[in-house]
């Protein structure tokens, strides 16, 4: 039986930060770059306008429901990469994008644009994304310091998709032996290889 992988979307498969932000300086009246999100929470960056969980949350709720998801770019090579992984094992997006009925709607659509049944299913997490992983899941793709922490620690390889919010200066705990920092997809099934043989003989 293939194994599963677990797969973010925004920030791993496609695009989101840079017209997210785009949305939110028009709003405010701001200039914040990609590069200078150095903590994962919007808020916790002294240059982004809003500071509170709530008004961020608005925020992406906002650009959702203004259809923002539905025109995301994918990052290069991620058809081509998804494509061959879908040979070897089951694939499923797990986010954390708002659950609005627009948002889901906007998600299922782009999905099957970009990546025409190449997912066996779309989850929307609220919690805690470890909660998708289950015996067969063999590692989880993700930009998230937070959600590869948690896996990390429960001793399930993630592969960090490296960002500006995902420093190891900001982010320590992720020097992990289960966590594996990669540049471009490109370099995806060959870390995968390298897992898969490491949980068959550890
Ligand atoms: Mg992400």
């Amino acid at each position: 039986m293939h194994k599963s992988l677990i797969i973010d979307l925004d920030e791993s498969l496609v695009d989101f930060v840079n017209p997210f932000l785009a949305s939110v300086n028009e709003d405010f009246g701001t200039q914040v770059r990609r590069e200078q999100i150095r903590r994962y929470k919007f808020r916790e960056n002294p240059e982004f306008p809003v500071k509170t969980q709530e008004e961020e949350r608005a925020a992406v709720e906002k650009f959702g429901n203004q259809g923002g998801y539905l025109h995301l770019a994918p990052f290069p090579n991620t058809k081509t990469v998804i494509e061959r992984l879908r040979s070897s094992y089951f694939l499923d997006i797990v986010t954390h994008r708002p659950s609005t009925s627009q948002i889901v709607q906007d998600t299922h659509t782009s999905i099957q644009t970009h990546y025409h049944n190449l997912f066996r299913k779309i989850f929307f997490s609220k919690g805690s994304k470890a909660e998708y992983a289950h015996f067969n899941t063999l590692a989880v793709i993700d930009d998230s310091p937070l959600v590869a922490t948690e896996f990390a620690q429960r001793q399930i390889d993630v592969i960090l998709m490296n960002a500006p919010w995902n420093t190891l200066q900001e982010y320590p705990d992720l020097n992990h032996s289960r966590v594996h920092r990669t540049f471009s997809w490109l370099e995806v099934p060959s870390r995968l290889r390298e897992i898969n043989q490491k949980s068959l003989c550890p």
